[in-house]
């Protein structure tokens, strides 16, 4: 960047600052902040930089403290040990700057032993127990003055109301840890907001006819940090207790009575006293952390809480009050921090895209974006009803975000930067094929079953990997085949001959010579996958492995009344009637006849007879096993089992392979349920 004049830099910097505290304040104190961290740290970064190079850092300026307001309605509560922030690591390189920090600071060469554990992305918050009981709890605030929440947390079930197991405790010790709100029920509060909202829209009306006062409606929660700290600061304990928040204990304040001499202890202690906690990652040297911190980056969109960086501390307390602190950090520890999945851009255009089913989705068309180092140029915005909701016009400034696998998806709209003009509607006739576009509820559909945007869908989805798995016929060259009228539906694949193909665009000889051993193989296939593979409305794999079971054959599903199917257990109404509408449309009927003349559909094996330690059992599975765990569950739901994502009361077993998780070992002990190895779980299936 261009060096400014002294000026110049003083004018950015009081820019800065102002921006910074109403940042500042949207978050802190309202709980509703308008950019992503990752722009807020920018910001951040950049002022703090500007204060150094121009000599012009004071005392005031945000970037002298750790930001935060105490709100008005809680007691205000002092920490008598301040809590203070962790610097950040942005990038492997400022990780090994902090180790060499520590080697020089220590004067020694050796590799320092380290602990690594998740950061989560939640409230920190204060615990003080006084003779083993709970006495305080405390938000963090500015770190030297929170709120006092006593009540509030109480409520927090995963919170000790007196600390735990035999031995001494300590006089008075004062635990930290992060509340978190998990990520799995946090579309239901937003969905359970919104009916409550409507509810008071309905009392307002009555309210404003006899000249009453409206009440006011809830605001909704923008991600699950939002809602942990929405639902902790309630004036109102009895809301806190009904959310279902949870706290993780990560560090140790004050500490009186008791001996804790490193990082792994005070885990042993957590453990021992009742709380939560993740087990700290012993690792020797900088490398090693740093393979840790990458491995569990990958892991991230698989835990349930928001995860945004690990936290990375020297093991040793003796040595970690050596170190001591600096003005604003502790020097023994440092956040290394993940790449945002959250951006801000630009929507340059709205585009409708149709899907297989005849789905009309509105996707942004945005400046491109950087996220975990993928270019993002589309964002999905799922309906019409979520482009008012969210007020998305054309040209606006946007947060985008992108989660594991997940289509980008556009969370909101920044609403400080200049806004588009151009609000957005549905057209009124399909874009590819131009026929009147029908309304299913909150969703929008092109009624046409031979439009060529949906037969592209489903040619696509006919040919892809949980389908006949046909490589080398992607979306890309199924649109040029549709394009050049060789491909008319999904039978036509198996039609395919090499002089209709050689000569097109990107088919030489060998691609056309393997797309048709490609297609060649895929000839033999389950009724189940067939099933899949035709995009029947509501047919995905889970029923479509119901009906292959049941019915075994295609005749006989394609015979099936609406009384033999809803006698299946699993299939309703709704799908019962979608599936005789698939078969009795006279077009997408002689398509499957088209089919069953061109594939070969394995015979389905007969029932194997339900195992009874199996049946009617629920499992949850964890840890690496020897084999996958789509093939030990698909074994378990063949004897009549049941296999679930997350552990809870209705968990018969978990089974732990390898490097199990610590979350739902921790939850199955809580609840009693039983822990069996792989082993013991080939003994139950006879194996
Ligand atoms: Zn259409």
């Amino acid at each position: 960047m261009a060096r400014l004049t002294k000026k110049q830099a003083r004018a950015e910097i009081s820019r800065l600052r102002e921006e910074i505290r109403r940042h500042d304040h949207l978050y802190y104190a309202e709980s509703n902040p308008e950019i992503p961290d990752a722009d807020y740290d920018r910001l951040m970064r950049r002022l703090v930089e500007l204060e150094q190079d121009y000599g012009l850092a004071v005392p005031d300026s945000p970037s002298q403290r750790v930001a935060g307001e105490v709100a008005e309605q809680f007691n205000p509560f002092s920490h008598v040990i301040p809590m203070m922030s962790i610097d950040n690591a942005v990038d492997e390189q400022e990780t090994r700057e902090f180790d060499k920090r520590i080697k020089r600071f220590l004067k020694t060469e050796e590799e320092i032993e380290y602990v690594l554990q998740p950061k989560f992305d939640g409230v920190s918050a204060s615990l003080t127990y006084a003779e083993g009981k709970l006495l305080h709890g405390a938000t963090r605030g500015d770190g030297k003055t929170g709120e006092e929440i006593t009540a509030n947390v109480k409520t927090v079930r995963s919170v000790p109301l007196a600390l735990s197991g035999r031995g001494r405790k300590p006089k008075l010790v004062e635990i930290r840890g992060e509340v978190v709100f998990p990520k799995s029920l946090f579309a239901k509060l937003n969905e359970e907001l919104k009916k409550l909202n409507e509810e008071l829209e309905k009392e307002n009306e009555t309210l404003l006819k006899e000249d009453k006062k409206p009440k006011p409606l809830r605001t909704l929660f923008k991600n699950p940090r939002n809602a942990a700290s929405g639902s902790l600061r309630q004036l109102d304990s009895s809301v806190t207790a009904r959310r279902p928040l949870h706290f993780y204990a990560w560090g140790v304040g004050s500490c009186e009575g008791v001996d804790l001499r490193d990082e792994l202890e005070i885990y042993e202690a957590f453990h021992k006293w009742g709380f939560i906690a993740e087990e700290p990652r012993g690792c020797l040297g900088i490398d090693q952390a740093i393979e840790y911190a990458r491995e569990l980056e990958r892991k991230r969109d698989s835990i349930d809480y928001e995860i945004d960086g690990a936290v990375l501390k020297v093991r040793s307390r003796r040595l970690q009050e050596i170190l001591g602190t600096t003005a604003k950090y502790p020097r023994w520890s440092v956040a290394i921090k993940f790449s945002p999945k959250q951006v801000t851009t630009k929507i340059r255009y709205i585009t409708i895209q149709v899907g297989r089913t005849g789905h009309l989705t509105p996707v942004a068309e945005l400046e491109p974006v950087k996220i975990s180092g993928i270019e993002i140029k589309r964002a999905s915005l799922h309906t019409e009803d979520t482009v008012r909701e969210k007020d998305v016009r054309i040209g606006d400034t946007v947060v985008v975000q992108r989660a594991g696998d997940v289509i980008p998806e556009v969370v909101e709209v920044v609403p400080s930067k200049e806004r588009g003009k151009e609000s957005f509607s549905m057209p009124k006739d399909c874009p590819r094929c131009e026929a009147s576009i029908e309304r299913e509820g909150s969703f929008h559909l092109c009624p046409n079953t031979s439009c060529p945007a949906q037969i592209k869908g489903r040619i696509s989805l006919f040919a892809s990997r949980n389908a006949f798995d046909i490589e080398g016929l992607g979306g890309k060259r199924v649109e040029q085949l549709i394009n050049e009228g060789i491909l008319r539906n999904m039978a036509d694949i198996f039609t395919l001959r090499r002089e209709q193909l050689l000569g097109l665009e990107g088919f030489a000889e060998k691609s056309v010579e393997n797309l048709l051993e490609e297609i060649e193989k895929s000839r033999d296939v389950s009724f189940e996958r067939f099933l899949n593979s035709l995009s029947i409305k509501h047919v995905g794999s889970r029923t479509a492995q119901t009906l292959a079971r049941e019915f075994r054959t295609p005749e006989s599903l394609m015979g099936a009344t609406a009384e033999d199917l809803i006698r299946v257990d699993g299939v309703g109404e709704e799908l019962a009637q979608s599936i005789l509408r698939f078969f009795e449309d006279p077009e997408r009927k002689s398509v499957v006849e088209a089919l069953l003349r061109q594939v070969r559909i394995e015979e389905e094996p007969e029932p194997s007879g339900e195992n009874e330690k199996i049946s009617g059992k629920t499992f949850v599975l964890t840890g690496t096993l020897s084999v996958t765990r789509e093939q030990v569950k698909s074994e378990i739901e063949r004897l009549g089992g049941k296999v679930v994502n997350s552990v809870s009361g209705k968990t018969d077993f978990l089974v732990s392979g390898a490097d199990p998780g610590t979350t739902k070992l921790q939850k199955a002990r809580e609840l009693g349920t039983d822990i069996i190895t792989e082993e013991h779980l080939k003994s139950l299936i006879g194996l």
